[in-house]
């Protein structure tokens, strides 16, 4: 059984039920969160409260955090009071926020700087798979650290892959997001087409699901856009914010994505509009309010 001393920071949507398998697995885990509120709940889990991150880094050798982007990953490792402060040479921070590649290099070069090793290791899976310790867990370092942090990691996912150097996490991750959005996008249009066509979308769904069309995408994500209810699952505003992390790499780098400005632009009129906390399968509001239909419709 896994045993050690390992900081949490940052207790969201995800960051408890990772708090939660990390202690399921053995490891014992102090934690921070600016909301005082979101820390209540682990503790009477069984987890240390710290009052900052650096005082997170003090108690624990390997720091996770799990905050939502390059500004908050920045702030909480790099800042005032943050992890670097209060951690040692030989420590290990793990970022697994979903955060801008070239944010990640920032602090990986600082943390080097500090003597400690650095993993950006964003995640796929949502809510569901950080509860259930199924995540996708995509890993930007060096393969030495990498090989001592997995049995960490595997406490909280179900796959684990080293993609790469420092970004290289969050580069893939971005890949991830792209062809979710577009996926979406397209799954959308389809469904509107055939609506407005007056087909039935569930028989449309039942008949091209298993073929060439058929993704995780339109399994999760058609029968929400079918029934009309956009609860979330994973919001339209943090998909605002990976878009726009991968817009920002793409023009760092010279690279046209063009499907991804597109679909950035109709969430953006969604946002507009208050969806911006609806489920990202919201985006084929956008598509129905041009058409004028629902696909929920009668
Ligand atoms: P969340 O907004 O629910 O939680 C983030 C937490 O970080 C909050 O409790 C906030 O108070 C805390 N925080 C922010 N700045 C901090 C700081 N400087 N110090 C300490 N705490 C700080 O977000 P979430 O849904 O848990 O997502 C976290 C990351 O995981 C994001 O990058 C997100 O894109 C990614 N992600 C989320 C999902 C999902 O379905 N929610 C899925 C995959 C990846």
């Amino acid at each position: 059984m896994p045993s050690g001393e390992i900081g949490l920071v940052g207790l969201g949507i995800m960051g408890k039920p990772m708090a939660r398998n990390m202690m399921e697995a053995g490891y014992s885990v102090t934690v921070f969160d600016l909301v005082g509120s979101a820390m209540e709940e682990v503790v009477t889990d069984g987890a240390k409260a710290a009052s900052s991150a650096k005082e997170v880094a003090e108690a624990a050798p390997v720091v996770i955090t799990m905050v939502p982007d390059s500004p908050q990953s920045e702030a909480a490792i790099l800042g005032p009071n943050g992890v670097l402060e209060g951690a040692s040479a030989g420590s290990v921070v793990i970022d697994m926020s979903s955060i801008a590649p070239g944010s990640s290099q920032k602090i990986a070069a600082a943390c080097e700087a500090a003597g400690v090793a650095f993993l950006d290791a964003p995640v796929s899976g949502g809510e569901p798979g950080a509860v259930a310790g199924t995540l996708a867990i995509m890993v930007g370092g060096k393969q030495d650290v990498f090989d001592t942090q997995l049995e960490l990691l595997e406490s909280m996912g179900g796959s684990i892959v080293l993609c790469g150097d420092y970004g290289a996490g969050n580069t893939t991750k971005l890949a991830n997001q792209i062809i979710v959005a577009a996926n979406i996008e397209a799954v959308g249009e389809a469904f509107t087409l055939a609506k407005k066509a007056g087909l039935d979308p569930n028989v449309v769904f039942e008949a091209i699901k298993g073929g060439l069309a058929g993704s995780t995408v339109l399994n999760a994500k058609g029968p929400m856009m079918m029934s009309g209810d956009f609860t979330p699952g994973f919001r339209i505003n943090l998909h605002r914010k990976d878009l726009n992390n991968a817009l920002i790499t793409g023009q760092q780098l010279g690279v046209s994505l063009p499907v991804t400005a597109l679909v950035q632009q109709m969430i953006i009129s969604l946002v507009n509009s208050g969806e911006g906390d609806s489920d990202h399968s919201a985006i084929a509001k956008f598509l129905e309010d041009m058409a004028g239909i629902k696909i929920s419709g009668d």
